[in-house]
């Protein structure tokens, strides 16, 4: 086991390395385009390793056969389509690649995206004995050495790749997938602070409202930057620049605070009765504060947001702590 996965870190890299030279061959010259239409630096596709997957869907199965790689090996790499009748064939063609690698910069899996507009805009290896994608983060081998306050975690390879070319070195993304406990727990030994950058649409709010708790349960404090009307970091960056941006993550918002505002949207404030069952919602939460100085801090945040009064609220909270 131990073989086979050093094994297919090797095959990896030969494959990361493969790509990483198509982009810079004339083969390449569409997804080199495709790249700086997306406003990427030479520097920041180098040091991200971006590379390219020719059109004809058997390149790298015929280069890695020439290298003397055999088909075992290529079919736990997650590299290859095995299909009954067309047999084994490249899973990422006519694609910009992007190598994704752990906290030791170690390639082990790949993404790969179309140029423009096509289906599916993202394709990812699959799981394989060196890929377990709910305890690997995107850009997390740089992001650990950034020396910021907090770990930016967004949604896309597009978001870190732009963010750190912004200067945001910090940044790192789940790519696609659900913020897991895992990854909460890897975050945690590089940083006390996550900043959730995520898309501004209800598939980006609903992955904050998620990942919130599982961050807290780390021990990490979490934070919620607002992007609108932007609709992720990496459009935002491009409108409005990195000033703009350090300014949204100075002022992200605490994760209580986000989660208020999204209970919020369920009732009708207008109306007395919906108004009332808010604020039983909200006391309802204050009341999981435990330590009587920081629930009393919250009240009174809350109190200020909703212009009540701070005595009125904490009637609420002590009542809905006698239900329990
Ligand atoms: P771009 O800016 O290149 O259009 P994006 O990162 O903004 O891409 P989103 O649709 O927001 O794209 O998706 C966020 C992330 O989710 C992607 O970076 C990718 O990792 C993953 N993803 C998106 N679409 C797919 C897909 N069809 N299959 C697998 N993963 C996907
Ligand atoms: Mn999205
Ligand atoms: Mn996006
Ligand atoms: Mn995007």
């Amino acid at each position: 086991q131990q073989d086979l996965k050093s094994r297919l870190l090797e095959l990896n890299k030969m494959a990361a390395r493969y790509f990483y030279y198509q982009l810079r061959s004339e083969n390449g010259r569409q997804g080199l385009e495709y790249l700086k239409s997306r406003q990427l630096s030479d520097e920041t596709i180098k040091s991200f390793g971006l590379g390219f997957a020719n059109k004809y869907s058997n390149d790298l199965y015929n280069y890695m056969k020439k290298q003397g790689i055999g088909d075992e090996l290529l079919r736990e790499s997650g590299l290859m389509n095995v299909d009954e009748a067309k047999g084994m064939y490249d899973k990422f063609w006519n694609r910009v690649i992007f190598p994704i690698m752990d906290v030791n910069s170690r390639v082990i899996g790949f993404g790969g995206r179309v140029m423009g507009d096509g289906k599916p805009k993202y394709l990812n290896s699959p799981e394989t004995p060196i890929f377990d994608k709910s305890r690997n983060l995107y850009g997390l081998n740089v992001a650990r050495t950034s020396r910021k306050k907090n770990i930016l975690v967004c949604e896309g390879y597009m978001d870190v790749i732009s963010l750190h070319q912004a200067g945001f070195r910090n940044a790192v993304a789940s790519l696609g997938t659900a913020l897991t406990t895992q990854h909460a727990g890897l975050l945690k030994r590089y940083t006390d602070e996550v900043v959730l950058t995520y898309d501004s649409d209800d598939a980006g709010t609903r992955a904050a409202m998620r990942a919130i708790p599982i961050v807290k349960a780390a021990g990490l404090s979490a934070k919620v930057l607002h992007m609108q009307p932007y609709k992720d970091p990496d459009e935002f960056i491009k409108a409005l620049g990195a000033e703009k941006f350090q300014e949204r993550i100075d002022k992200a918002e605490n994760s209580f605070m986000f989660e208020i505002s999204m209970l919020e949207r369920e009732y009708d404030m207008k109306d007395p009765e919906g108004k009332t069952a808010f604020y039983n919602g909200v006391a309802a939460k204050l009341v999981e504060f435990e330590v009587e100085l920081e629930r009393e801090n919250y009240i009174e945040a809350v109190a200020e947001r909703y212009h009540i009064a701070f005595d009125s609220l904490r009637k609420l909270v002590n009542r809905a702590a006698m239900k329990g």
